[in-house]
């Protein structure tokens, strides 16, 4: 019998063959990202798992500097939201109430040539797979789509035969709605307000693929922007939301030619939604979903209201009205934003390799080195002033081989500006700043450096 954890495992060409022959750009992004430690297969050692991943150093730290960034405009930046984080197991009853046990399904088809299961919505994949069936003479054929659910169980307990089946979290969403009367009775906020929050999600899908973009394990960052239940209202609202969370993208520097909004058709719509559009990206495996703006009325909390026997509604102190609210969610994928800036920021110019990713999301900002490694009173100085500047950014240090080459090293993993203390630093307190994007270099003072430093990353 086959084993099933192979059918799991990551083989070395999945991601090749998950993609279309002219991806190169993502044969190149997936080898950068391994060599220069942002990406790994997931437990790669053991012949990895499918659909897992994890993050090197500087995968870590953009990821990281995503998640702050967005926080920063959806939580720290405006006086109408707060944050949350919320367990990953919840009580199975959430899972009932939100439609997921019974509704979080996606269709699957399986290819009676070679047994592999497919999504019959992902046309561009079936397409591929009966391509290859083709070049082998054979035609492809398909059993009937039926139902599966996506949601990852586990098992709690510590009686044998008296484990309960609970669920890895499908959606980070459920976590803040169940917590609605905590926030309303722990803080002073009104209605408009919205509750933020970033986290894990699982998902057992069918076909995971296009390196991060479809994992079975991904992280997510999510506003639930509870309102009046007021067409009118909600629908300013809704469209408040979709263009901040456009122009945050933007203003991170992704192309605007690469971005658009997708109305949902009438049947990828869920039928609680009153209006849902996806932020898409144009990658190149196709412009695909970045992350989905949705009216979700009042389903959640009045699910929940129904479910839990609890009062979810709430009381409108101005209009003494008491009503459920309203719901608008933003929810983004942390992979995926992370996948589309990587994507967005590769350039080649010459023999160059530059990430060009906005210095406030960069791993490192700033990288310093000697000029010479073997010029004690140079490494001395770079030396204090990388541990000086270390304090207030996160700095590479470099002392190999010559400064052409460590160029080109830090321009491969986005550092936005390389600091080279030479012999006339030691005289006029000064050192080269070259700039990654424009290659120009400029004399600054070292005490002007993180003023300096500072401005460049909140242009
Ligand atoms: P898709 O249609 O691509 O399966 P979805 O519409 O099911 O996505 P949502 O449920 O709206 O996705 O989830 C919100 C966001 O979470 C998505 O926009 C995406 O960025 C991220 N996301 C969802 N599923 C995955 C996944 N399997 N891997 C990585 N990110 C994901």
């Amino acid at each position: 019998m086959r084993d099933p954890l192979l059918d799991f495992c990551f083989r070395r060409n999945d991601t090749k063959k998950d993609m279309p022959e002219k991806n190169n750009l993502m044969d190149k992004i997936v080898s950068l990202a391994k060599r220069r430690g942002f990406v790994y297969p997931g437990s790669e050692i053991y012949g990895g798992l499918k659909g897992t991943w994890d993050y090197g150093p500087l995968g870590a730290e953009l990821k990281f500097n995503i998640k702050q960034e967005w926080w920063k405009t959806m939580v720290r930046e405006r006086d109408d939201v707060v944050g949350l984080s919320t367990s990953i197991l919840m009580n199975p009853k959430v899972w009932e109430a939100s439609g997921h046990t019974a509704g979080f399904t996606d269709p699957l088809i399986e290819c009676k040539i070679c047994h592999q299961r497919f999504r019959a919505d992902q046309e561009d994949i079936i397409e591929e797979h009966e391509k290859f069936h083709s070049k082998e003479g054979k035609k492809a054929d398909w059993t009937e789509a039926k139902k599966f659910n996506l949601l990852v169980e586990a098992k709690i307990g510590v009686v044998e035969g008296e484990k309960i089946t609970v669920y890895l979290r499908g959606e980070i969403t459920q976590g803040v709605h169940v917590n609605f009367k905590n926030i309303l009775n722990s803080s002073r906020l009104k209605i408009p307000f919205g509750i933020a929050q970033i986290g894990k999600a699982f998902r057992n899908e069918i076909t995971p693929g296009n390196f991060t973009y479809r994992s079975i394990e991904f992280e997510q960052m999510e506003l639930q922007y509870y309102v009046k239940p007021d067409e009118k209202e909600s629908m300013r609202q809704y469209e408040f939301w979709k263009n901040l969370r456009l122009d945050w993208y933007k203003s991170l520097g992704i192309k605007p030619e690469k971005l658009r909004l997708r109305e949902h058709e009438k049947n990828e719509l869920a039928h609680y939604a009153r209006a849902a559009w996806d932020i898409e990206y144009n990658a190149p495996f196709g412009w695909k979903e970045c992350e989905g703006v949705h009216h979700r009325g009042d389903w959640d909390l009045a699910r929940h209201q129904e479910f839990s026997g609890q009062d979810m509604s709430y009381f409108d102190e101005e209009s003494k009205e008491k009503f459920i609210p309203w719901v608008i969610e933003t929810s983004g994928g942390v992979d995926r934003a992370m996948l589309f800036f990587l994507i967005d920021a590769y350039a080649e110019e010459g023999e160059r390799v530059i990430l060009k990713l906005n210095p406030k999301i960069a791993p490192y900002k700033v990288a310093v080195f000697p000029l010479l490694a073997n010029k004690p009173r140079l490494v001395e100085l770079a030396r204090k002033i990388y541990d000086d500047l270390k304090k207030d950014f996160m700095v590479a240090w470099d002392e190999r081989g010559n400064i052409g080459k460590r160029y080109f090293s830090q321009d491969e993993i986005g550092t936005p500006w390389c600091v080279t203390v030479d012999f006339d630093s030691l005289e006029k307190d000064d050192v080269t700043v070259r700039d990654r994007d424009t290659m120009k270099q400029e004399r600054i003072k070292i005490g002007d450096l993180k003023s300096y430093f500072r401005e460049q990353i909140n242009k």
